[in-house]
This record gives C-alpha cells, structure tokens and sequence, in this order.
C-alpha cells in the first residue's frame, strides 16, 4: 500500500470527534541487553527453528549461551505409511541436534514425551523448573500458552508448564524442594517471550539471520515436504519485490519479571531469655 494511501485510510477510520489525536502507539520495547544465557523450550522438534532461529543465531553470534529443551521428539510427525514412531523419533531427534549446531546452540536436551500427550502436570513443571535451576537462564523463549487462536495442545501445555515453572516455582527454594538435594539453588528468569502469540509487543530484526534460520529449518527434512533453499530464497525475493527493504523480524510477546530475588531474611536476634524462676512449688 503506498504512503498516501496508508494515510487516507487511517484518516477514514478516525472517529468523528476524536480530535487529531489517533490512540498514541506505544514505543517499541528496548532490546534485552546481552550477551545473557537463554533457554529455548518447545514442544516438538523444529518448533524453535521456525519461532526463534534468526533471533537464536543472532543471540549465538553476539556470545550468548542458548540451550534448546524438546519436550517431546515429535513421533506422530509424518504421513509416511512405512514409518513407525520410535524410528521418525530418532530422526527427529538427530534433525534437531544438527539445526543445534547449525545455529551454535551450546545443548538441546530432549525430555522424551511422546508427541501428542503432554499435559500440564506437576511432573512436567517440576521438570522444567530442575533444568532451569541447573542452567540458570536469564531469558526464556516459549510458546504463548494463552493466544486466542488455534493451537497444538503440545504448544499450549509446553507454553502454561513454562510460564507456570517460570513464575514463582523456579524462585521460591520449598517448590520441589528435592532439588537442594542435587544442589540446586532457587533462580529467577528475568525476560521470557512468548513465541507464536496473536498479540506480539516485541521484534528482533533477524535480516542478518535469516539464512542461517533457513539453513537450520532446512535441517528438518522430515517436515518439509521437499522444501528446498530454492524455495525459500524465492518467497525472500517476491517479499522483497512486495515490500522493499523491509527487515525481517521475529515477532514475541515480552513478559518482563525483572524483581529483585528474595533475599533470605537475616535470622532475628535472639532476645536473651528470662531466666527460669524457681517457684516455691519448683
Ligand atoms: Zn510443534
């Protein structure tokens, strides 16, 4: 849509009245400063590569530490007739692991769920809450649990697991407590987004990146249903005729938690007890 157009149809849609004053457009959301260490926790395999790769990439790129979580290993995955789920499970699996180096993911971790039947249990979320108590992220990315829209059920649960271990399990040290046992201390994660959301507050501009998102999608042969790099540079030039100069961005909704951690409380100083009295009695 040209300039002139785009303005003649915002003026059409001011309401009469208002004034000159369209509802002000919040200011973009700064950056998140790094390099920081992020965890990325999905779903299937290939869930991330197509969310986050370009902002993962350019993440590795800048020094930050990314660790990848698959909650299952995606064994319903497939149309092929022949294929039963532990074998499109190792492959998956291995597909995952090469998009991994692809991108300069330092681990993806694979906690072996069956695809289709995660559900928002205690199980999952205490799971979740032991590996970010090992890795200690500082920013998570996973899928928006609460968009108004059509979901996997996988999505959804994986997402409301993470959010939920996120805040306040992860932070507060008597929420599965057995973790002190492996010394693991209480952590908190300071910036999550929320990957696949219908209402995005948040982009990384990945233009950079966006051959190195191909590069590890395309890791992902299973899925793509001979996709090739031919057909994804096609659709990046009719973009570019459309639309020239557009950067490429990934789209999140950010959810900021940023309060300082609990300190424990300094024990009270014990009031000097009263000597006990002998009674007569005593
Ligand atoms: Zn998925």
């Amino acid at each position: 849509m040209s300039k002139d157009k785009q303005k003649k149809q915002k003026a059409k849609h001011r309401q009469p009245g208002a004034g000159s004053s369209a509802p002000p457009q919040p200011e973009p959301l700064p950056p998140i400063q790094g390099p920081a260490r992020a965890m990325v926790i999905m779903a299937h395999p290939d869930d991330a590569d197509f969310l986050c790769a370009g902002t993962v990439a350019k993440w590795c790129a800048e020094g930050w530490e990314v660790i990848y979580v698959v909650v299952t290993s995606g064994d319903k995955g497939t149309h092929d007739p022949t294929m039963h789920p532990e074998k499109l499970a190792a492959i998956r699996e291995e597909e995952q692991r090469e998009a991994c180096r692809v991108l300069g993911v330092k681990e993806c971790i694979f906690l072996g769920y069956p695809d289709g039947f995660t559900s928002e249990s205690a199980e999952l979320r205490g799971q979740i809450v032991r590996l970010l108590r090992l890795y200690r992220p500082d920013v998570v990315i996973t899928w928006d649990a609460f968009r108004g829209t059509f979901n996997h059920r996988d999505h959804r649960n994986v997402g409301q697991a993470t959010m939920d271990a996120i805040y306040p399990i992860v932070r507060d040290r008597l929420f599965y407590q057995h973790h002190e046992h492996e010394g693991l201390e209480s952590h908190q994660v300071n910036e999550v987004l929320l990957a696949g959301a219908d209402k995005p507050d948040y982009s990384v501009d990945i233009t950079d990146y966006w051959e190195k998102k191909v590069e590890a999608i395309l890791c992902h042969t299973s899925q793509l249903g001979g996709r090739t790099k031919e057909d994804f540079l096609r659709e990046r030039a009719e973009r570019e005729k459309r639309e020239p100069g557009k950067p490429i961005e990934e789209r999140f909704r950010r959810w900021s938690i940023r309060r300082p951690m609990r300190q424990p409380q300094a024990a009270a100083p014990a009031e000097p007890r009263p000597k006990p009295q002998r009674t007569a009695a005593g």
